[in-house]
């Protein structure tokens, strides 16, 4: 055993993993060579192992690839945590990161938790625990991985209170279940439909709508988008943004809280954010679960780099913006670069998508390469990985979610094909 391990040293990974490989080769039995079946389990257990992938799907925040991609480098080092420089004294860890945040939607303050759903959890859990919350029956929704607004209500301890029907509420039937003491309503909670529309004989309540209640309002809109003026594209807000709430807008609506998620088209780490009156993002930040939330340093300093590109209007600085931005005619070309060095597949006209949940059935006009058959599986199984779709028995690889660096690595994907 210890032998057919040693002969998979090449392989680079640590030795124990290489006794797994052994053992599960010897386990196995088959037709192949004891050493064969060694490696191909040696290979499997490295292909399992978390590692950069070129995404040719064109879905931008694509949840089985990571959402937005992001550049981290950091060398081993301490940093200000919690630690504040000008007196030496203990600090916040919501000091930098969510001091940025705050400041990009003009909040009063804001905290940063490990995630969107953590983020709504936490509010309700502070805020409303033991206590009731109205939402719309129309909000009751499921945005995917078991992430339910009646689910999460529960476990934060919030009772729900439904508003309205499927299809339409109006603000009466919010201030009708408000105003009867026999709810006891402390919150009313707007979540923004990610990833479905219900269309046709509709009528929603606007956060604008919901602030003359008597009690505050908490938006979840989910998709981070920060400003809907988009101040860090040079061209403003894309076509494709159409509709979409914004954290900034919403609060100045008369939000009082917003939750967002940092991944998604904030284009940052997994992260998520409350934002809004300092009174009730002090009494999240206060609230046990907050602790059982809370990021490391290395996700701050991720987030706090995209925070800083904002406020500098450096859309470019950060990654989901600039691929979300890039012009079709660029990506054209880069389309005919890739398929005259391959020799393989034909340049076509394709359509990206926002994805992860966000901006359902918005298509951003992208050019990329069409290959003839499924060959999804024989561009994963390269280095680094290639992932691609496939649609009419044709492999389609979108340009506009690869860096522009990566064309050579979807060149050599492309060439290796049988
Ligand atoms: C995505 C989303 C969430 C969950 O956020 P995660 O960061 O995925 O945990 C919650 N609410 C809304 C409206 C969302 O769109």
């Amino acid at each position: 055993m210890d032998a057919l391990a040693r002969s998979l040293a090449d392989t680079g990974l640590p030795h124990p993993l290489l006794v797994d490989a052994a053992r599960a080769a010897i386990a196995d039995g088959g037709p192949e060579e004891v050493g064969q079946r060694a490696r191909r389990h040696a290979r499997a257990a490295a292909r399992s192992l978390l590692q950069p992938v070129i995404n040719a799907t064109g879905v931008l925040l694509h949840t089985n690839l990571g959402r937005s991609p992001l550049a981290v480098a950091a060398d081993a080092a301490y940093t200000n945590l919690e630690l504040d420089i000008s007196s030496g004294r203990r600090g916040s860890r919501h000091g930098h990161a969510a001091a940025l945040v705050a400041r990009l939607c003009e909040a009063e303050d804001a905290i940063v938790v490990n995630n969107g759903a953590s983020a709504v959890l936490l509010a309700l859990a502070a805020l409303a625990a033991g206590r009731g919350v109205a939402v719309s029956r129309g909000e009751l929704v499921e945005i995917g991985g078991g992430f339910r607004v009646p689910e999460v209500m529960e476990q934060s301890g919030a009772r729900l209170v439904e508003v309205g029907t499927t299809n339409r509420t109006r603000l009466a039937d919010f201030t009708s279940v408000a105003d009867d003491p026999a709810n006891d309503i402390v919150l009313a909670l707007k979540v923004h439909q990610s990833n479905y529309r219900i269309v046709g004989f509709t009528e929603h309540v606007t956060v604008g709508e919901m602030a003359s209640l008597s009690v505050p309002v908490v938006a979840d809109i989910g998709s981070g988008l920060v400003d809907s003026a988009c101040p860090w594209l040079e061209d403003g807000p894309p076509a494709w943004l159409a509709g979409e709430p914004a954290a900034r807008q919403t609060l100045a609506a008369g939000a009082a809280l917003v939750t967002f998620s940092g991944d998604k088209l904030f284009g940052g780490p997994q992260a998520g954010v409350i934002a809004g009156r300092a009174d009730l993002v002090g009494r999240c930040a206060r609230h046990p679960l907050a602790r059982a939330m809370r990021p490391g340093s290395l996700v701050l300093s991720a987030f706090q780099q995209v925070a800083l590109a904002y406020l500098r209007r450096d859309g470019q600085a950060i990654e989901f913006w600039r691929m979300a931005s890039l012009a079709a005619d660029e990506l054209e070309r880069r389309a005919h670069a890739v398929v005259a060095e391959s020799g393989v597949g034909e340049v076509a006209e394709v359509a990206s998508v926002p994805g992860g949940g966000t901006l359902p059935g918005t298509e951003i006009g992208s050019c990329g390469v069409v290959v003839a058959g499924d060959w999804t599986a024989a561009l994963r199984a390269g280095t680094p990985p290639v992932i691609a779709r496939v649609g009419d028995n044709r492999t389609w690889l979108d340009l506009r979610t690869v860096a522009a660096g990566d064309d050579r690595y979807v060149v050599a994907a492309l060439r290796g094909l049988p």
